[in-house]
């Protein structure tokens, strides 16, 4: 039995999400405040690596992720021209044969396990979020209402008021000099797996995210983190992937007022040690915000949930359930967070390539290994 009978999760994204799946499959009882009524997320892609899709396959949602995203077995590298330098095997970590690489449009991700969190009998309550959380599981919501709680979960995201609520001493995120852009457009049919363009001292890449569309990204150094006005983004991200050709080029040449695009200035946190107090802990990105030079945010996020959970099945008392808890996540999590910050500064002061792809390796290696 569960060291804890009823929770409450504070946000339904991937780690909340993913948790409260999580938690009322062992059958403990879940309540998810989001704090937003419509429970909705931007319209840009994701891009999933194989311990992200394995991550998934545990939550339970991998076949519709495959059905209504897109899996593939190889990751293209070209020139900033489109010019293919290799292709590289992405093996999945769920049996022979099984996908390595993938991308889904968030809202579809986010219907998936919005389903799941229903499916699974969770509570959730919209519009709502937590007033005041004492460590001893006692809160107040903005609804006016109070509970107790045996556990409460903070997985409100990089800037968590849960975070600054109990932990007021926390640091805050911080920018990072980088800005992401991304842009959904349709999917060619020869485009068969993602796509990374290497050009000097820039990068570009694609990902296809279901049968028709996919999405480009790019990362821009903006040490000044500038205003970009949102009736302008097209004509900006065109300036940016100038000394691209090839399919980014004819991405460039499609870009209008309509295109679909995001652009978010990166910014990152690392909670020290450790991400609990009380009987409150945090997750997903309130505790381990990430940038996206890994893409293995969402994967880390949906980790949490299910070690946790593990961890919480074993009927042992939950001041162990937290201190193990921390002894497999903390060194994981710090691992991409720090090898993503170090790959974004190589970037932005013209480092070499052959390190960013050292340090991208090792992060890689070690989140293949199991949770
Ligand atoms: C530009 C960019 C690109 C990225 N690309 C990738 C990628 O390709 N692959 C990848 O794996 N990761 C990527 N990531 C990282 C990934 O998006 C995050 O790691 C992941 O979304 C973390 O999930 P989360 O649930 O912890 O936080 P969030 O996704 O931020 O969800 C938090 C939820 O809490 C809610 N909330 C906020 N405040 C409150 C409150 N006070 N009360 C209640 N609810 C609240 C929010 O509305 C939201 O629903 C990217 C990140 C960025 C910034």
């Amino acid at each position: 039995m569960a060291a804890v009978r009823n929770t409450l999760v504070v946000g339904g994204g991937i780690a909340g999400m993913s948790l409260a799946v999580s938690l009322r499959k062992i059958g403990v009882a879940v309540d998810l405040v989001e704090i937003d009524p419509e429970w909705k997320v931007y319209g840009a892609g994701i891009t999933l690596t194989a311990p992200s899709l394995r991550a998934f396959e545990e939550l339970g949602v991998a076949e519709r992720i495959a059905a209504e995203g897109n899996v593939t077995h190889s990751l293209k590298v070209c020139d900033a021209n489109g010019l293919a330098l290799s292709v590289m095997p992405m093996r999945g970590l769920t049996g022979p044969g099984s996908p390595g690489n993938g991308g889904i449009l968030r809202p579809v991700l986010h219907s998936i396990l919005s389903d799941a969190v229903r499916a699974e009998g969770a509570n959730v309550r919209l519009g709502v979020t937590v007033e005041t959380v004492a460590t001893d599981g006692n809160v107040t919501l903005t609804d006016g209402s109070h509970g107790t709680y045996d556990f409460v979960i903070g997985a409100d995201g990089l800037h968590s008021q849960v975070r600054t609520l109990v932990f007021p001493d926390a640091p805050e995120p911080r920018m990072t000099g980088q800005g992401c852009w991304r842009v959904v457009v349709p999917r060619p049919r020869e485009v068969d797996s993602g796509q990374m363009f290497l050009g000097k001292d820039l990068k570009a890449g694609i990902t296809p995210v279901s049968r028709d569309e996919m999405y480009l990204f790019y990362l821009q150094h903006v040490p000044d983190n500038p205003r970009m006005p949102d009736d302008r983004l097209h004509d900006i991200l065109a300036g940016q992937l100038a000394p691209f050709g090839g399919l980014v080029g004819d991405i460039r040449r499609s870009l209008g007022p309509n295109s679909n695009i995001n652009y978010r200035p990166l910014e990152a946190i690392l909670m020290p040690l450790p991400w609990y107090r009380g009987r409150v802990l945090l997750i997903g990105d309130a505790a381990h915000g990430t940038t996206p030079h890994l893409a293995s945010g969402a994967g880390l996020a949906v980790e949490d949930g299910l070690v946790l959970t593990e961890l919480l099945g074993t009927g042992m008392p939950l001041d162990h359930v937290l201190d193990r808890f921390m002894t497999r996540r903390y060194s994981r999590a710090a691992l991409v967070v720090n090898n993503s910050l170090k790959i974004g500064e190589l970037e932005m002061n013209h480092g070499s390539a052959e390190e960013q792809t050292k340090l991208m390796a090792a992060a890689m290696a070690a989140i293949a290994a199991p949770m």
